[in-house]
């Protein structure tokens, strides 16, 4: 039977995207919405969707089985909370709190009602980051040494709260958040260090993009660089592994590997460059490599429901679990100390 779902903020992320996949969901059933805006619970009646009156009202509705939270950053802990002890289980959009504190505050509350909570880490669903992961699943290029992670647009910030610090506005929150989950599921190794610059081009409050590099126990890196004044963007991934690389150069196209057959070749034939000859950079002999386009994965964004109503059923472990929660919260926390000192920080839990 499906679960009874109701979404507060009918906004971009409740109403664009929660309320309108609910609504093709084979686990989910939407109730309704809440917003705090009145224009915004009409709107939702205008779209034929149920909008309570006030948070009180969809928590004392027994009905009620999940409370998906899609409001501005800095007002996810009091409702999640609030839902959370109204006996109701929680999705939580991302990034899930504004501090570590925070987010174990909401954790002892889900401890202590017995529900489910997690947050909506839904790019785990974007095809460029599964591809990525399959390479470095599949082996065929070993390990990687160093992944870089790079999403540029050139529009600056949303002017909304995004631009705004006291509502958990920045892109280490905003875009971080994701990148950081990624590559801590490819990675999957105890973490050494953080280091973190940021950018402030277009918003002085919050960062309006940065340059962050966890450094793991084995010595591989994860690079993740977000930025929004890049007129020009940089590949979305790259891959440094250990027998090969791999790029995706935009998130519609397929992985490009490149694999090391013959380390040694026979004769180099140097490049002559404005300036001089290169053998150390010239193209390798092409019988030395062996080169294929990876095939896009498939991806079902529902599975995110459908595995949240699974781990309610106790049939499934939820997909983004508290640790991983944790850590993503915590790196972002160092990524902040990090920038402020302007050195690397020890990784500490
Ligand atoms: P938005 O500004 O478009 O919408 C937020 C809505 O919440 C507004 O309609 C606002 O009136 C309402 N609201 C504010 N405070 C409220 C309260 N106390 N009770 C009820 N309603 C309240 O913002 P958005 O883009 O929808 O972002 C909402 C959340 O979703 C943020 O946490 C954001 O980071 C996240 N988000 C996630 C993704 C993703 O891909 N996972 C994408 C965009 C946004």
């Amino acid at each position: 039977m499906k679960k009874n779902l109701v979404v507060v903020g009918y906004g971009g992320m409740g109403g664009g995207f929660h309320a309108k996949k609910a609504l093709t969901s084979d686990v989910v059933n939407l109730l309704g919405i809440y917003d705090i805006d009145e224009k915004k619970n009409e709107l939702a009646r205008a779209n034929g969707i149920y909008a309570y009156s006030s948070l009180d009202e969809v928590l004392a509705d027994e009905r009620v089985d999940i409370v998906t939270v899609a409001v501005p950053n800095d007002s996810h802990k009091e409702i999640v909370i609030r839902a959370l002890e109204a006996g109701k289980s929680v999705i939580c959009e991302k990034p899930v709190a504004m501090s570590l504190a925070e987010l174990d505050e909401m954790i002892a509350a889900a401890n202590k009602s017995g529900n489910i909570f997690s947050v909506h880490q839904n790019r785990r669903f974007d095809v460029d980051y599964l591809a990525i992961k399959k390479i470095v699943g599949d082996g065929k290029i070993g390990k990687p040494l160093r992944i870089e992670s790079r999403i540029h647009g050139s529009r600056g910030i949303p002017s909304d709260w995004r631009g705004e610090k006291e509502h958990g506005g920045g892109m280490i929150l905003d875009w971080g958040v994701h990148l950081i989950d990624q590559l801590l599921q490819i990675f999957n190794e105890p973490i050494k260090s953080i280091y973190c610059t940021v950018t402030n081009i277009t918003n002085k409050e919050v960062d309006d993009g940065f340059y962050l590099t966890i450094t793991f126990a084995s010595g591989a890196e994860a690079f993740i660089e977000v930025g929004t004044y890049n007129f020009i963007p940089l590949p979305r991934f790259y891959m440094k592994a250990e027998k090969g690389s791999a790029i995706i150069t935009d998130w519609r196209e397929c992985a490009k590997v490149v694999k090391c057959k013959y380390w040694h070749e026979s004769e180099v034939i140097p490049v002559e460059t404005a300036a001089g000859l290169t053998k150390t950079m010239a193209p390798r002999d092409a019988v030395t490599v062996e080169e294929w386009s990876e095939e896009r994965p498939q991806s079902d964004v529902h599975d995110y429901y459908r595995n949240f109503c699974a781990a309610m059923d106790g049939k499934e472990t939820q997909m983004v679990t508290h640790p991983e929660m944790r850590t993503v919260m915590r790196v972002m926390e160092l990524a902040f100390a990090s920038a402020q000192a302007g050195e690397p920080v020890p990784y500490t839990e």
